[in-house]
């Protein structure tokens, strides 16, 4: 019987190898790790990983616009107090001129 041979790439270094689709499946099940031809970790991450990991985008992105949100009411504050400040500026030397 031939062997069908995927090819991988590697996530951190790039290199492109071949695994036979039957080690493949194997480790898509077993979600083992297993190594590129320079010696980089890899392996296969679950569904449930998957979900996990989309779940933890999720929150991050969640996070972040709220982080957003909060920069961005600070900085209208900031504005605003700059504002007043430009204001109570004016009035003064409005005043010394008086
Ligand atoms: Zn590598």
């Amino acid at each position: 019987m031939q062997k069908v041979y995927i090819t991988e790439t590697c996530l951190s270094c790039g290199i492109e190898f071949g695994i036979t689709k039957e080690r493949q499946e194997q480790l898509r099940k077993n979600h083992k790790k297993y190594y590129c031809p320079n010696g980089h970790n890899q392996w296969y991450t679950g569904e449930h990983e998957a979900e996990k990991l989309s779940r933890q985008l999720e929150a991050e992105r969640a996070q972040s616009a709220r982080l957003s949100r909060m920069a961005d009411y600070q900085r209208k504050q900031a504005e605003s107090y700059k504002g007043h400040l430009t204001r109570l500026k004016n009035k003064m030397e409005r005043q010394e001129n008086d």
